[in-house]
């Protein structure tokens, strides 16, 4: 039979080396010990099940399927210093495993009350050890499958002072579940099952994909939106996943690092994933990320912090820059559409005149050149042109610079939602009309959101009414939709004047748009003030943008194109939905099997 590692402990001089340090501060802390000591110990699932009630995290149960531990081991694995993983200090300079400290089991074990059962493979029975407070209570065999299973509870039950730190019982569950996340990102060979009262959070297939991963994380609709990251050759190889991130993820905490398959936290790195979008992310947002950075192991020091949460490289810099190049390459390799074909005009982009008369009926350019009235594509129409172009007037080409030279060729458009554009180098691009325009005012607004508000006054103000219960909303939320440059006024009864709304691209006049944004900003005005903004201009932004099911003339088409190719990248609208979709000449080729 084969023996499996045998657990000892680490004399004074070895554990004099060790970086030392609280390693249990929170419940959080104890499934990634849990989860890290069932991945060294080669399991290929691992089950997380967490109990709460109102105040507290009550239980933490982790099973795992991996090599499990002889009788001896079960007894030992909880003192001090007992670790089957390292001998001497020599072995710190070239850890493979997750733990070598021999230190969580006995922290946790010191706090709360753990029941042990473990089994080996070719052993006939398992053991079970029973601890309180640290000291065991009972040993004894028992029937259980393969692997270890670690129940615990009662975490801080004797430390009444770190028992009353823990926070509330959702900001420590959120700790929780972004750990087993983190865990699961770094580790998709393995299949992580969370819990929590007994229901079902989530779980990974660990059939090695991380895009599976990530897709049983966080959704399809991310996982389409993502660009990959190749493994170049070098020293140091860096693979994984990005995408341009949503409103909603912002700050670093959408940045999910591993090295070697260690979960950590690096602000040099994660800056340098942000470096390799550029210009193309605002100040002081990240992207959504999963990165994972395969070395040497002896170019990482894992020793430099009791959770192991943070490393050193020997060369950070070096790490640093092969993550930004890694992260910028996929990039323009990802982007056939960024900048598209655009036809060369010697001549300023036409401008629609703001009289609304066009010919009827309008006629619309097809890839195959030929005019189709455009009864025979859209059934709606009557009056929509006014207003269309009253919303389409702030993407209007500014009339000097370089930028008016580029028309970019739009083909036509579908179903008066999409617009067909000639992409770079014969590839195609479809556009959504209305995620398009969003992004675009949203863009404007966004660039006001360092600053105080821009706001244009009404030349007559609006007056809306609201029900009672809305009016006290609105009396609550007044400054912060003023910040966004909404300026409203109360005028008793429940009745208010609008007298401005943002300057520089939004034109929403109609008292009934008017209060429809209105409700819609009272109901999202929440988190912190910063966001709050942003939020509101995303609601601005989508109000003020053009419907899809509207038709638009070939001017208003290239217009709005022109707009969004010279703005940022247009990958997604505010909302994170697709704006562009392309097909690269290859994907075309592809298509119609002529390779
Ligand atoms: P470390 O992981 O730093 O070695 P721990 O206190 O976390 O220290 O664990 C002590 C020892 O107990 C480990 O070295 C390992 O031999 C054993 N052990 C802990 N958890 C497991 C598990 N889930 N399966 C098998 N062995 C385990
Ligand atoms: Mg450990």
């Amino acid at each position: 039979m084969m023996e499996g590692p045998v657990i000892h402990i680490l004399d004074e001089e070895t554990v004099s080396h060790i970086a030392a340090g609280e390693v249990v501060e929170r419940p959080a802390s104890v499934v990634k010990e849990l989860v890290e000591n069932a991945i060294d110990a080669g399991a290929s699932r691992i089950r997380i099940d967490i109990r709460s009630d109102r105040t507290e995290v009550r239980r933490i149960i982790v099973t795992d399927d991996g090599i499990g531990m002889s009788p001896e081991d079960a007894r030992l694995a909880f003192r001090q210093h007992a670790t089957s993983k390292i001998r001497t200090a020599d072995d710190l300079g070239l850890i493979r495993t997750l733990g070598f400290r021999g230190e969580a089991l006995a922290s946790i074990a010191a706090i709360s009350e753990v029941v042990l059962t473990t089994r080996r493979r070719d052993d006939i029975a398992g053991t079970e050890v029973r601890l309180s407070g640290g000291a065991i209570t009972s040993v004894s065999e028992c029937g259980t499958p393969p692997g270890t299973t670690i129940n615990v509870s009662g975490l801080f039950f004797n430390t009444p002072a770190r028992r009353k730190f823990q926070r509330t019982v959702s900001t420590e569950l959120a700790h929780i579940f972004d750990m087993v996340e983190r865990t699961a990102l770094s580790h998709p060979e393995i299949s992580l099952q969370l819990l929590h009262q007994e229901k079902e959070k989530f779980r990974t297939s660990g059939r090695g994909e991380l895009l599976d991963t990530i897709q049983s994380l966080f959704g399809a609709d991310l996982s389409r939106r993502l660009i990959e990251v190749l493994p170049a050759p070098g020293n140091v190889s860096v693979a994984g996943y990005i995408a341009y991130p949503l409103l909603s993820q912002r700050g670093r905490s959408s940045v999910y690092l591993s090295v070697n398959g260690r979960q950590i936290t690096s602000a040099t790195l994660a800056r340098a994933i942000r470096d390799g979008f550029g210009e193309s992310l605002p100040k002081g947002e990240y992207p959504f990320a999963v990165i994972d950075c395969r070395m040497d192991p002896e170019e990482v020091d894992v020793n430099v912090h009791p959770t192991k949460k943070e490393v050193r490289f020997s060369s950070e810099r070096a790490v640093a820059d092969t993550v930004r190049g890694a992260v910028r390459s996929a990039l323009t390799e990802s982007d056939s559409f960024q900048v598209p074909e655009i036809r060369r005009n010697s001549a300023p982009a036409p401008v629609v005149e703001e009289n609304n008369h066009h010919p009827e009926p309008v006629l619309r350019r097809t890839s195959a050149g030929v005019e189709l009235p455009r009864k025979t594509v859209v059934a709606e129409g009557k009056g929509m042109y006014g207003r269309t172009d009253r919303q389409l007037r702030q993407t209007e080409l500014p009339r000097e610079g370089p930028e008016i030279a580029f028309v970019p060729s739009v083909l036509g458009q579908i179903n008066g939602t999409y617009i067909l554009v000639a992409g770079k180098d014969g590839g195609l691009l479809i556009i959504d009309q209305h995620a398009a325009h969003e992004k675009i005012v949203y863009d404007k607004l966004r660039k006001q959101a360092d600053g105080p508000p821009a706001y244009q006054h009404l030349l007559v103000p609006v007056t809306i009414s609201l029900s009672r219960k809305d009016s006290a909303l609105l009396r609550d939320a007044i400054e912060d939709i003023a910040s966004a440059g909404i300026i409203l006024e109360e005028f008793g009864g429940d009745s208010w004047m609008v007298r401005a709304v943002p300057a520089d691209g939004v034109k929403i006049e109609e008292p009934d748009e008017i209060k429809s944004l209105v409700l819609e900003l009272i109901e999202g005005v929440r988190g912190p003030a910063g966001d709050r903004r942003l939020q509101m201009y995303q609601t601005i932004a989508c109000r003020a943008a053009i419907k899809g099911n509207t038709l638009l003339s070939q001017e208003q088409m290239e217009r709005l194109i022109s707009q969004l190719f010279t703005a940022a990248p247009p990958y997604t609208c505010p909302h994170g939905r697709p704006a562009v979709i392309s097909y690269a000449p290859s994907d075309l080729e592809q298509l119609f099997r002529r390779r």
